[in-house]
């Protein structure tokens, strides 16, 4: 089927997406969570001042003062308090060319 070239993705599919390309410390910059000099982001749930670290995985983060944790969808939607399609598209125009201007090939 020649449309299914053109099929848009689904949410899911573009979930996957950006969670796969999106870095912890880029969405916390580009949420200005990250403030300058700081050695971790804030909390968004919390506000507690640089708190916020990348879980071992890199997809997620969680707080060392509240405990929140979730992934990089949840993070958008802590700070922009969108559905998650808004957080997914947010992270697409914002976060998701990242890795791609990175020099380095990763095979
Ligand atoms: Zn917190």
């Amino acid at each position: 089927m020649p449309g299914d070239l053109f099929k848009k993705p689904s949410l899911q599919e573009r979930i996957n997406t950006v969670k796969s390309v999106v870095r912890f410390d880029v969405v916390a910059k580009a949420l200005n969570l990250w403030r300058d000099g700081a050695a971790a982001p804030d909390c968004p749930h919390c506000q507690a001042k640089a708190e916020l670290q990348a879980c071992h995985d890199g997809n997620g983060y969680h707080c060392g003062a509240c405990h929140s944790r979730g992934d990089m969808i949840d993070l958008v939607q802590a700070v922009k308090q969108g559905f998650t399609g808004d957080a997914v598209t947010w992270l697409e125009l914002n976060c998701a060319s990242s890795k791609a201007e990175q020099p380095e090939l990763d095979l």
